[in-house]
């Protein structure tokens, strides 16, 4: 790599940061994307553009801060980028080990600077660098490791664990070649090949971010096309999408169910206690089945205070499971009242529940027939369980 110029390359690079920095401004301040990630990661690249210095532009600065400026620039880099991780990935953790790492690092550049130390200030940036490397590919497993396959994962994470690797190589070099500090304290440029190596995990990490921006919006816009805004259950479109392919899997032998479900005398809550308190009674139902439903099962909010369950089955025709799933449901609702402005507020709901039928790839069949027995639920009295088979409706509990 000796046919590079390290000074041009050096530019170069922080050109990249100076461009990176004005994308994620703009993003954040003007389009409103991940604003505070984004703000966090252009004062990440601008910070980053002090600590790897552009060639000889610190040459006639005071030496302590020409040590100072990238020890604690490659710190404070870090730490905005764990900062912008962990929003975008919306980590709920508690940050004590950054804190930790991050405290301990300053700490060990201020007593190597104050000690006149030429080791210590760039072991310390270097090893909470690499450290703090280490938690971001942690945060990324963490926060996308069980939504995106492994793939995609390993990938997001890939510039972090190559980060930690040059940062713990680095330390090693510091540690074990006599005198490698001095390179840096007599000003020596990187080799091209390190120079250039920086620049790629640097370019590398900011492609894994945006990825992860784009990931995150994708996920936002997929939240408000297929959710119901009011309960978060699945909007009619999304439910009837989720029914379709169902029925195509029916077809490999993959059995479903479906409970139709609706409040009783819903109607007396609006009356009675106003909108309101009918908004916080559809939230409370949904917040109580979503509870009580399996991972695989879905609920989705088909109009006013009418809801379906889609329920997978262990077998074709296992209408036993889902009218268990319903009669829970049932329970659950009619165990749990709505507490409203001081007033304990009963509520429960009548159940259809009934089996799909080959050959009606939008499941209409399946969804009249559990209709049908919600109705026979709700003449027989409400606040229970019908099935659509020769197994009695199953009465309250
Ligand atoms: P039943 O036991 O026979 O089901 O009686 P019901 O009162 O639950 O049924 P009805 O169909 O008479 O009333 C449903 C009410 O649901 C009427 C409508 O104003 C109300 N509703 C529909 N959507 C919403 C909503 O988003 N928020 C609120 N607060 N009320 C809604
Ligand atoms: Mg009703
Ligand atoms: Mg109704």
């Amino acid at each position: 790599m000796d046919f590079l110029d390290v000074p041009t390359v050096l530019q170069v690079s922080a050109l990249f940061n100076l461009m990176a920095a004005l994308a994620w401004l703009t993003l954040a301040q003007v389009f409103r994307i991940a604003p505070r990630a984004g703000r966090l990661m252009a004062a990440a690249h601008l910070v980053r553009i002090a600590s790897q210095g552009c060639g000889d532009c610190m040459a006639g600065w005071p030496g302590l801060a020409q040590q100072a400026i990238p020890e604690f620039g490659l710190l404070a880099c870090m730490l905005l980028l764990m900062m912008a991780l962990r929003r975008m990935l919306r980590s709920r953790h508690r940050p004590r080990d950054i804190n930790w790492i991050a405290g301990l690092g300053a700490l060990g550049i201020t007593l190597g600077l104050a000690g006149g130390s030429g080791l210590l200030p760039q072991l310390a940036s270097t090893l909470s660098a690499t450290a703090l490397g280490l938690l971001a590919v942690r945060e990324v497993i963490r926060g996308i490791g069980g939504q995106l396959s492994r793939i995609v994962t390993a990938c997001t994470a890939l510039p972090f664990a190559a980060l930690v690797a040059v940062g713990a190589a680095h330390a090693v070099e510091l540690l074990v070649v006599p005198g490698w500090e001095d390179h840096f304290l007599r000003g020596d440029l990187p080799t091209p090949a390190r120079a250039v190596l920086w620049f790629v995990v640097t370019a590398a990490i900011t492609l894994s971010l945006i990825a992860l921006m784009i990931w995150r919006l994708i996920t936002r816009i997929q939240h408000l096309t297929h959710r119901d805004p009011l309960t978060g259950a699945l909007n009619r479109r999304a439910f009837e999408l989720a029914l379709s392919e169902a029925q195509a899997q029916l077809q490999r032998g993959h059995g479903f169910a479906l409970a139709m479900i609706d409040i009783d005398h819903f109607k007396r809550i609006n009356d009675e206690h106003g909108h309101q308190a009918g908004d916080a009674a559809l939230q409370h139902c949904v917040r109580v089945w979503q509870a009580s439903l399996r991972e695989v099962d879905r609920l989705g909010r088909l109009g006013g205070e009418e809801f379906c369950a889609l329920l997978p089955l262990n077998g074709p025709s296992d209408l036993a499971t889902a009218a268990s799933v319903a009669e829970r449901l049932r329970h659950s609702l009619a165990a749990q009242p709505l507490h409203w402005k001081n007033l304990e507020l009963p509520l429960s709901a009548s159940f259809g529940v009934a089996l799909p039928v080959g050959g009606d790839p939008r499941g209409e069949i399946g969804l009249a027939r559990a209709d049908a027995e919600l109705y026979r639920a709700k003449a027989e009295g409400r606040n229970r369980v019908c099935v659509a088979t020769h197994l009695a409706g199953m009465a309250p509990a």
